[in-house]
């Protein structure tokens, strides 16, 4: 109903579903019927979008936003049938870019289990209004993209310092962390979105969470290998 509502994820799922184009339409910036002014953060949002799309080789022409209200059924219907030609000119996703379809699928993939990061790194852009429309051009640039698929943060738990104490895993949002009494707890970073709310629970004498950028993360610790044994005094 809103486009506020519309989330990055729910554009690269439209793409990875293979559809050929995405379109959306929403109420004039400044004529928002709630509060919200749902339709700048729209904005932004497919802006990113689309600078994400051109990162992966997808042309950003398949995503348009367009403002449009209840009562401009002409300027609806021009905006469906112009869009509508352009995706016809760009052909099939994919194959318009000369892409191979796996390769596209799992370059969406790769972005869409980003999304909660990107969204994380991009919040304060992503969450402030500019007042002139014109000003959201080049909002977001093909560098800074770069450098945030470049500097990806992982997290990774040092099994020397990990004392088991259960936080990280009871407060990570997806279940990423594997973790039992008395065991050295590990990322599993196929789950892991990478929230870093793990790295802000890890008690500061543990500081077991690390941070780790531009680098492989280390092998997780063998499981015959995670049992703490903690001496009596300990206990
Ligand atoms: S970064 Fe977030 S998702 Fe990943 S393990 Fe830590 S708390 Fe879980
Ligand atoms: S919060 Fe820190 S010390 Fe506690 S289990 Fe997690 S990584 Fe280990």
């Amino acid at each position: 109903m809103c486009t506020g509502r519309i989330d990055l994820e729910f554009i690269l799922r439209a793409f990875s579903n293979g559809s050929d184009g995405v379109f959306i339409g929403g109420c004039h910036l400044g004529e928002c019927n709630y509060v919200t002014a749902g339709n700048y953060a729209a904005l932004s949002m497919v802006l990113l979008c689309r600078k994400l799309l051109e990162h992966i080789g997808v042309n950003p022409e398949r995503l348009r936003l367009e403002w449009c209200s209840s009562g401009e059924g002409i300027r609806f219907a021009h905006f469906m049938n112009d869009f509508s030609k352009k995706v016809k000119e760009l052909g099939p996703l994919g194959q318009g870019e000369l892409i191979d379809e796996n390769k596209l699928r799992s370059k969406l993939e790769e972005v869409t289990k980003l999304v909660p990061y990107i969204k994380i790194v991009k919040r304060d852009k992503l969450e402030k209004r500019l007042e002139n429309a014109e000003e959201y051009n080049d909002y977001f640039t093909s560098e800074e993209i770069e450098e945030l698929f470049r500097e990806v943060i992982s997290y990774y738990i040092d099994p020397e310092k990990c004392q088991a104490c259960m936080i990280c895993a009871r407060r990570c949002p997806v279940e990423a962390i594997i973790s039992a009494k008395n065991q050295i707890h590990v990322i599993d970073q196929e789950k892991c979105i990478k929230c870093g709310t793990c790295f802000e629970a890890c008690p500061p004498k543990f500081s077991a969470v690390t941070k780790i950028s531009g680098e492989p993360v280390p092998p997780p610790i063998p499981e015959e290998e995670r049992t703490i044994v903690k001496n009596s005094k300990e206990k």
